[in-house]
């Protein structure tokens, strides 16, 4: 599909007639609408509802025995997420787990992963990395008695610019040098929709000395991932953007194989990171689980889990991240396409080329009105975001959006700024 607005390009009804994924949107309750947020929330899966009545009925009828009961016992149910999840993030199974929320996880993570010594103690992040990341890597810091003043370094778009370039990310890891501890960047960046080039910068970080890990949650379940492959030391996402968990939904970490089995890593334990096998001897002694699953605190949060399987079955039946993203390139070339009869009107500030990006667009309403449009496409039955200071952001996803919705926005994005009179710009 060239984004050259040829006839065939604009035809959003072959082209849903011709994708072979189109039957997955009959298997989402969908808002009324054009949903286009999973960047911030993913539309419900119909199977998580019989997953979770399932689960309530075992609680029911089984009570506490549940937790020993039967292919779905809870003492173990974390682990039937694990393989697809590592499918969905290119990782082996002994390097990822369902866990926790996103947050959380990032703090396990760098409790082991950022450990300063002497000068070398600096944690490389992006100036706009989503506040929480922020908030998170400043409070590792100051619990080792560090200051954030010296030990956080930021990259940032050039003055003018939007994006990151990788030569300065890469240039500022290299300056760094033997200072540099930590890097911590996004996989895609929740702003600008930026994906950034995740083996280039694991690469450059190791030839450097320090640890390399991401947050992906704007990349599980969006972009196709190889962590294992790349050599990438941890990363953690959330479940409810991308992977339709549901609100809240429970997290997942990655830990490479290398460092899995390393005990002399500091870490939080909790009973969950011991050997199920011994885990209800209830002694003190703690045995590793000699995978990431040692990272693990508590219990399983099995309804979250149960939501969350409906949409990992889904994603795999559909053919995973290589047939979703084989959709979602076709989708954006649409709405690019789309989106050059708007030029001077919107522009979309994510990276051009296809490799740089995944389903998320940031959509800028040239003549500074960009809030009044989204509360007017909110208003026309839009679902989409829009994230201070400037962007609307749109993300159409493979598995329930259809060419048509693309096409149905664009037209109400054309209407909402035309009567905004965002042509002055
Ligand atoms: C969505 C998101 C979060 C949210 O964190 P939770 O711990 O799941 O509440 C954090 N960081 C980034 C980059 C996100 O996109």
């Amino acid at each position: 599909m060239p984004a050259d607005n040829g006839a065939a390009s604009l035809d959003a009804a072959s082209l849903d007639d011709r994708d072979p994924l189109a039957a997955f949107r009959s298997e989402f309750e969908l808002p009324d609408g054009i949903y286009l947020v999973g960047n911030s929330l993913g539309a419900l899966p119909s199977a998580a509802r019989a997953n979770v009545e399932a689960e309530l009925d075992r609680w029911s009828t089984l009570g506490v025995t549940g937790h020993f009961t039967g292919s779905l016992a809870w003492k173990r149910y974390h682990e039937l997420l694990t393989g697809q999840l590592a499918a969905i993030v290119g990782a082996q199974s002994n390097e990822v787990v369902a866990m926790n929320a996103l947050t959380v996880n990032l703090h396990l993570l760098m409790v082991s992963f950022y450990q300063p010594a002497g000068k070398r103690n600096k944690v490389l992040i992006e100036g706009h990395a989503f506040p929480s990341d922020h908030f998170a890597v400043e409070s590792q810091i100051r619990q080792r008695g560090l200051d954030p003043a010296d030990a956080l370094v930021m990259v940032e778009p050039r003055s003018g610019e939007e994006t990151l370039r990788t030569s300065d990310i890469l240039d500022a890891i290299a300056e760094i040098g033997d200072e540099l501890a930590l890097v911590m960047l996004p996989g895609v960046q929740y702003y600008t929709g930026q994906r950034l080039p995740m083996a280039e910068i694991v690469e450059a970080g190791h030839a450097a000395g320090a640890t390399v890990g991401f947050d992906l949650a704007h990349a599980a379940g969006n972009v196709e991932l190889e962590l294992h492959e790349w050599g990438v030391d941890f990363a953690a996402w959330c479940s409810y953007k991308y992977l339709n968990g549901g609100p809240g939904a429970v997290g997942g970490a990655f830990v490479h194989e290398r460092h899995v089995n390393d005990q002399s890593l500091p870490k939080l334990l909790g009973w969950w990171g011991t050997n199920p096998e011994t885990r209800f001897a209830m002694t003190n002694q703690f045995d590793a689980i000699p995978t990431v699953e040692s990272w693990q605190l508590s219990n399983a949060p099995i309804l979250s889990m149960a939501a969350l399987r409906a949409s990992l079955d889904m994603i795999e039946r559909a053919g995973g991240m290589p047939a979703l993203r084989a959709k979602n390139e076709q989708q954006i070339r649409f709405l690019d396409a789309r989106l050059e009869q708007l030029a001077g009107r919107v522009a979309n500030i994510s990276p051009k080329n296809l490799s740089e990006r995944g389903c998320q667009y940031a959509l800028q309403v040239l003549g500074g009105n960009g809030k009044q449009v989204h509360e007017e496409l909110e208003k026309a039955g839009v679902y989409c975001d829009w994230r201070e200071p400037d962007v609307i952001r749109v993300a159409p996803v493979p598995l329930y959006n259809s060419f048509a919705d693309i096409d149905r926005f664009v037209d109400i994005l054309d209407e909402v700024t035309q009567s905004n009179g965002g042509e002055t710009a």
